[in-house]
């Protein structure tokens, strides 16, 4: 007889024998009678053992305790009382056969999660946690999500190729895991920190179509919901264009989404990256509420108040958005005030003023600074509503973009405005090329090295580098980054002139990256993909909060596995044969 998932049993088997191996989740005692709640990847059945028609087996399971495994036969019969939280609620199997195949001992980790335990304890037992239905659901999860997106891409004729996870490093912005070599001492390889170079090697090689869920590594300080390896569906494809990306995406999230019942909105609705600045200050703006950014640098550039004087005349903005009267901000502290001005100082800008409109009047912060005329105008710009404020910067363009980009989530979460079961996608296009790293006075790509320019941009790449668009776009949900990519430079040329751009000189370039240029020159096609972060697309499916909910032995914020206690120092012989001995002498 073969062995059946006691979650999988129904009413259509009342009378059938069915043999189950499973955890014994919950052992109950009531008059004689044993009760086991028994626990497989299927879910839960109930187990019960009548002393007087099987007092052996009784006798047999008396030592049994929480998480011991269990083989039994039984017949599936009607409860008595049945459970109607279960699926499996109105039946049990009253056991004729059973044996023990695992025993246990007493659990540091409570496995019914009835008792809670803090996320260190949790983590060091790890594969205890995992046995949490909540948490198997997550990977269940996920196996279906992968399972998806690989059949939709397949239909579609994407190969499924592997690309080394021993490699050069690939300049994705951030710090490499660096691998010392044993026959190269002194030499290193790199951890990918994405298939990026090697995806487009699969383009020149004609494949056409790639997908790999990839593992990628990135050596960055850790924030809350990032992991330093982490999974990406890491798509490219020949002869294509940022629409054809943007459908066969698309095509993938609606499938996906479905998984749990979220529709996606189809086509979905793009931005230029200027606007998202612009109206949201954020490159991955959350559309679920308004609390749009006005331009008022035109109305108020010219009017008498020196701040907003002098900061236009520089080339700057006053841009601002407004809090709805419904929320009573108009009330807000002067305590407030100042965490509003921190949060902004924070971001470069010289504060917030405010401007409210409450007992019928409009209340600019700095009193007497604006005409009537101008405070009118502007309170009308915004749509600032009686009981409402505006949030107003002054600053360059991007401090301005960034301060309020920042201020609009924080007034949209503190004033209770994001409605609940949203979903709001969004791509986010025409990206700059470059940008301007201050601190390293030279020009950074936003992106990576081999996106391509716009070509409507082109002839401005040598004059005007930062206002070249190029072919990178994001897709964006709820505020969040689920992936993003770009069209790729496939002439060697136009890439030698990128890295010139980018500080990377002639010979530094062939040094890092001489395969990838002299590949360019044999035939390579115009090729462009995209990137999905899985992790994160999982959390967000299965409503989780953190993203260590859905990978299954994830790493601390400080990188660490808790677990196996990794990393860890090794031997001094080890440490020689890499020709790292000088470390071991510490
Ligand atoms: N390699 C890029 C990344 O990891 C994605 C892409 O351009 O396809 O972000």
């Amino acid at each position: 007889m073969k062995r059946r998932g006691g979650g999988t049993l129904t009413a259509a088997d009342f009378g059938k024998t069915v043999r189950l191996k499973a955890w014994v989740h919950r052992r109950r005692d009531l008059g004689g009678l044993m009760f086991l709640d028994l626990r497989d990847r299927s879910g839960f059945v109930q187990a019960v053992v009548h002393p007087e028609a099987v007092p052996e087996i009784v006798e047999a399971l008396a030592p049994v305790r929480a998480e011991w495994i269990l083989e039994v036969v039984g017949k599936v019969v009607e409860r008595e009382s049945p459970n109607p939280d279960l699926p499996t609620g109105a039946l049990e199997v009253e056991v004729t056969e059973a044996q023990i195949l695992s025993t246990s001992e007493p659990l540091p980790l409570d496995v019914t999660g009835r008792v809670d335990a803090n996320e260190e304890h949790r983590l060091r037992y790890r594969y205890l946690e995992l046995r949490r239905p909540e948490l198997q659901k997550n990977f269940l999860l996920r196996h279906e999500v992968t399972r998806t997106i690989l059949n939709h891409l397949h239909d579609q004729e994407f190969l499924e190729l592997e690309t080394p996870i021993l490699t050069r490093s690939t300049p994705e912005g951030a710090r490499d895991y660096l691998v010392p070599s044993r026959v190269h001492p002194g030499n290193f390889y790199a951890l990918p920190q994405s298939p990026q170079i090697f995806k487009q090697l699969l383009m020149v090689s004609g494949f056409e179509r790639y997908v790999q869920i990839a593992r990628c590594f990135r050596d960055e300080d850790l924030r809350a919901d990032r992991q330093p390896e982490f999974t990406q569906v890491d798509i490219e494809l020949s002869f294509t264009d940022p629409d054809e990306v943007a459908e066969l995406t698309e095509g993938l999230l609606e499938k996906v989404f479905a998984l749990v019942g979220i529709e996606v909105p189809c086509p979905i609705p793009r931005m230029t990256y200027a606007e998202a600045m612009a109206r949201y200050g954020s490159d991955r703006p959350d559309l679920r509420y308004g609390l749009e950014i006005v331009d008022l640098s035109q109305r108020l550039g010219s009017s008498g108040f020196r701040a907003f004087q002098s900061t236009v005349a520089d080339g700057g903005v006053v841009r601002a958005f407004a809090i709805p009267g419904a929320t009573g901000a108009a009330q807000a502290s002067r305590k407030q005030l100042d965490i509003w001005a921190d949060a902004a100082r924070k971001r470069g800008a010289a504060g917030v003023l405010v401007l409210r409109r409450r007992d019928g009047e409009l209340q600019f912060q700095v009193k007497g600074a604006l005409t009537e005329d101008e405070l009118e105008g502007a309170a009308r710009d915004l749509g600032l509503e009686e009981g409402g404020i505006a949030l107003i910067v002054a600053a360059a363009p991007a401090v301005a973009a960034n301060a309020l980009g920042a201020l609009r989530q924080q007034a949209a979460e503190q004033y209770d405005l994001i409605p609940e079961e949203a979903h709001a996608f969004v791509w986010v296009r025409d990206f700059p090329l470059v940008e301007w790293d201050e601190s390293a006075r030279r020009w950074t790509s936003l992106h990576h090295p081999f996106t391509a320019p716009d070509p409507r941009d082109l002839e401005k790449l040598d004059a005007e580098p930062g206002s070249v668009r190029s072919l990178a776009y994001d897709i964006v949900y709820n505020g969040m980054e689920l992936g993003g990519g770009s069209i790729r430079i496939h002439r060697t040329e136009l890439q030698q002139r990128v890295f010139s751009l980018l500080g990377i000189d002639e010979k530094e370039a062939q040094a890092r990256f001489g395969f990838l240029l002299e590949a360019l020159k044999y035939g390579a096609p115009p090729h462009g993909g995209i990137a999905l972060g899985l992790d994160r697309l999982i959390m967000v499916l299965a409503g989780s909060p953190s993203i260590r909910d859905v990978i299954a032995f994830p790493k601390t914020t400080s990188a660490t596995c808790l677990m196996t206690q990794c990393p860890s120092p090794v031997d001094a012989d080890q440490l020689t044969e890499l020709g790292l001995a000088e470390l071991s002498r510490e």
